[in-house]
C-alpha cells in the first residue's frame, strides 16, 4: 500500500471513529499531553483517566508540579506503578521551570533530552499539542506496523526497531499529524489489540499482510524468553500500642524509590534479634502472613509479611524518613503497592 494511502485510511477512520473525548484531548497543550503521554506509557486508558484527573487539578502547569514536593507527586501515582515515571516528570518539570521559565519546550532535542522523555513520547508530544510533523513508535504502533508489513523478529530489537521507525516516518503524513498520530494510536488500542483483533473492521486490512496470510497472532514477535530471578524479603509491620504502623522511606534509588514501606529485614535474620539491633525495640508477638510475590521488569519478589506488635520504642523517632503511618486518618504519602495492599488488609485486622 503507498504511504499517503495508509494515512489517508486511518485519518477517514479516525473522523469517523477515533476518540475525541479523551480528556487530555480537550485543551492539549504541551504541558497536558507530557503528562498523559507519560501516564500512558505502561498503562490503559481507563486506569489513566482518573489519575490524570486528579493530577490535573492539583497541578495544573510546570510551576505547581516543580514547586510541589516529591511526595506529593508519589502520592497522587499511588497504583499506578513504574514510580519512576513519577520521579522523572518531578525532575523534568523543574527543570522546564529553570531552563525555560515554565514553558514546556517545543524544540524535539529539547523535549526529548527531559529525564523520562524517550523519542516516541517527545514525538508523541510535539505531535498531539502541536501538530509537528514528528513519528511515534509507541507498543501500540509497533504491533499495527509489524502485522501491516509482516515484520518478523522483536520490536526491542535494534535492527527491527530501526526498520519500524523507517516505515513510521514514511507513513506519517505531513498534514493533519496530530489525528494520525491519535488514529494510529487508537487503531492500535480498539481495532488492533493483542488478543483478537478485529480485522474485519479495520480500515488497513486491505493490504495488511498479516491479515492476508491468517497470521495475525505471529505479530509482533515476542521478546525472546529469560527467567526472571527470585529475591526474597521480609517486610516488618509493626505497631505501637496505639496502633500506629512504621513506615520507613526508601533510599531514593533502586526499587521503590522515595516511597514508604514497612522496615525490609533479611529473609535469614531472626525478627526479634533484628528489630533489637536496628530499630531498638523488643517484639512480644508476631504473626507471619502468607508470602505474595511482586515481579518487576527484572526479578519476582517474594515478599512475606510478618505482623508484629513492639514495646520499649523509644529508640523509634518520627523523623524527615520514619513516621507511625495511622491508617485511620492516612497521610498523603507514596506507597508501594504490596505496602497500600498490605495496610488494607492490616486495617481490618488489629490483632497481633
Ligand atoms: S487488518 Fe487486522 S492485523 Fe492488520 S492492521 Fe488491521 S486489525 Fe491489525
Amino acid at each position: 500500500m503507498k504511504t499517503p494511502q495508509f494515512s489517508n485510511r486511518l485519518l477517514a477512520w479516525f473522523d469517523m471513529h477515533g476518540r475525541k473525548d479523551l480528556p487530555w484531548q480537550h485543551n492539549p497543550t504541551p504541558f497536558r499531553v507530557w503528562i498523559s503521554e507519560v501516564m500512558l506509557q505502561q498503562t490503559q486508558v481507563a486506569t489513566v483517566i482518573p489519575y490524570f484527573q486528579r493530577f490535573m487539578a492539583r497541578f495544573p502547569d510546570v510551576a505547581t508540579l516543580a514547586a510541589a514536593p516529591l511526595d506529593e507527586v508519589l502520592h497522587l501515582w499511588t497504583g499506578l506503578g513504574y514510580y519512576a515515571r513519577a520521579r522523572n516528570l518531578h525532575r523534568a518539570a523543574g527543570i522546564v521551570q529553570e531552563r525555560y521559565k515554565g514553558q514546556f519546550p517545543l524544540d524535539i532535542i529539547a523535549v526529548q533530552a527531559l529525564p523520562g522523555i524517550g523519542r516516541s513520547t517527545a514525538s508523541a508530544i510535539l505531535a498531539l499539542s502541536s501538530d509537528q510533523h514528528h513519528a511515534i513508535l509507541d507498543g501500540n504502533v509497533k504491533r499495527v506496523l509489524t502485522r501491516f508489513h509482516a515484520i518478523e523478529g522483536w520490536p526491542g530489537k535494534t535492527d527491527v526497531e530501526q526498520m519500524l521507525w523507517d516505515l513510521a516516518e514514511q507513513h506519517t503524513p505531513s498534514q493533519r499529524v496530530a489525528h494520525y498520530t491519535q488514529s494510529i494510536m487508537d487503531l492500535g488500542a480498539t481495532l488492533c489489540t493483542r488478543a483478537t483483533p478485529s480485522c474485519e473492521r479495520c480500515p488497513l486490512s486491505d493490504g495488511c499482510a498479516a491479515y492476508e496470510q491468517g497470521r495475525m497472532s505471529d505479530f509482533p514477535s515476542p521478546k525472546p524468553r529469560k527467567t526472571l530471578p527470585v529475591r526474597a524479603t521480609t517486610l516488618i509491620m509493626l505497631r505501637d500500642s496505639h496502633d500506629g504502623i512504621l513506615l520507613v522511606q526508601r533510599p531514593p534509588a533502586g526499587i521503590w524509590g522515595g516511597l514508604w514501606s514497612f522496615p525490609e529485614c533479611p529473609v535469614d535474620e531472626d525478627i526479634k534479634t533484628w528489630c533489637a539491633q536496628h530499630l531498638h525495640c523488643r517484639i512480644t508477638a508476631s504473626e507471619t502472613w502468607p508470602t505474595l510475590r511482586h515481579t518487576f521488569s527484572h526479578f519476582h519478589l517474594d515478599i512475606t509479611p510478618v505482623h508484629a506488635r513492639a514495646h520499649e520504642i523509644n529508640g523509634i523517632m518520627e523523623g524527615s524518613n520514619t513516621i507511625w503511618y495511622n491508617p485511620a486518618s492516612p497521610k498523603a504519602l507514596g506507597l508501594a503497592a504490596p505496602v497500600q495492599r498490605l495496610l488494607t488488609q492490616l486495617s481490618g485486622d488489629n490483632h497481633a
